[in-house]
């Protein structure tokens, strides 16, 4: 990575893009899906059904029916079905570029073209939720995003707790190779502690995962072990109320 890249990066990750400071009174967790894979829609969101919650899906309205890294992506009709089980559709831009080399009326229009192509389905004209696409953001590029959301999903592992920034919420990578469970359960134990808001991702849940996906046991046992530690699961746009609310008490 060429070094301007770096320090860009560095410096969208030390400035404050849209600081919050807030107490929940309980810790929550969110689970996330990115692109997405037709998989997260078919295996993924079944599992959390089951286990009584609801997921947010940052969608690329332009993968509809396309492959992306390697792995088939959605169909209109997994959108629908998503919406229709109440789960949270996402915005992650349209075609899926690094936003920091858009402009803003670049940035305006991924997300103006992604939210008709979602308005089409689910009837809402906006979108509440956003993730960078590679997890990529510069401060002007972050700033502009977190003008249009009510939060923006970054790919830095943490909890957000305490202070933390709504223009890039941290997020742990639910990913075979990256995460063993006992990983997962750490941070599972630090937003206990710190009665703070653990936002999980991923991609594709195949028993045959990609490097950024991972199986249907994975997921089913991080949902288990965050419900037997107490945590209630909500999807980003409520879990983005909640902080807003408990900042403001
Ligand atoms: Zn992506």
């Amino acid at each position: 990575m060429p070094l301007t890249d770096k320090l860009r990066r560095l410096a969208a990750r030390t400035l404050p893009v849209a600081p919050l400071r807030a107490q929940l009174d309980a810790p929550l967790a969110s689970i996330s899906f990115d692109d997405i894979p037709a998989s997260a829609a078919r295996a993924g969101a079944p599992i959390l059904e089951a286990a009584g919650v609801r997921g947010t899906f940052y969608i690329c309205g332009s993968h509809q029916d396309r492959s992306f890294e390697g792995r088939p992506q959605f169909a209109r009709t997994d959108i629908e079905a998503l919406h229709a089980a109440g789960h949270e559709i996402a915005c992650h831009t349209f075609s899926h570029p690094h936003v920091p080399a858009l402009d803003a009326a670049g940035i305006d229009d991924e997300i103006a073209r992604n939210a008709a192509y979602v308005a089409d389905i689910t009837g809402k004209a906006r979108m509440e939720s956003f993730a960078y696409p590679y997890g990529d953001l510069s401060p002007a590029s972050a700033r502009h995003c977190a003008s249009r959301f009510a939060s923006c999903r970054d790919v830095v592992a943490g909890v957000n707790a305490g202070t933390f920034d709504m223009g890039r919420l941290k997020s742990l990578g639910l990913e075979t190779r990256k995460n063993a469970r006992a990983e997962v359960a750490r941070w599972i134990e630090a937003a206990v502690n710190a009665r703070g808001w653990l936002i999980l991702f991923t991609h594709d849940v195949d028993p045959d995962a990609s490097a950024h996906g991972c199986t249907p046991q994975e997921l089913a046992d991080t949902i288990a072990d965050i419900q037997a530690a107490g945590i209630e699961i909500v999807t980003v746009a409520e879990g983005a109320r909640r902080v807003r609310a408990a900042a403001n008490c």
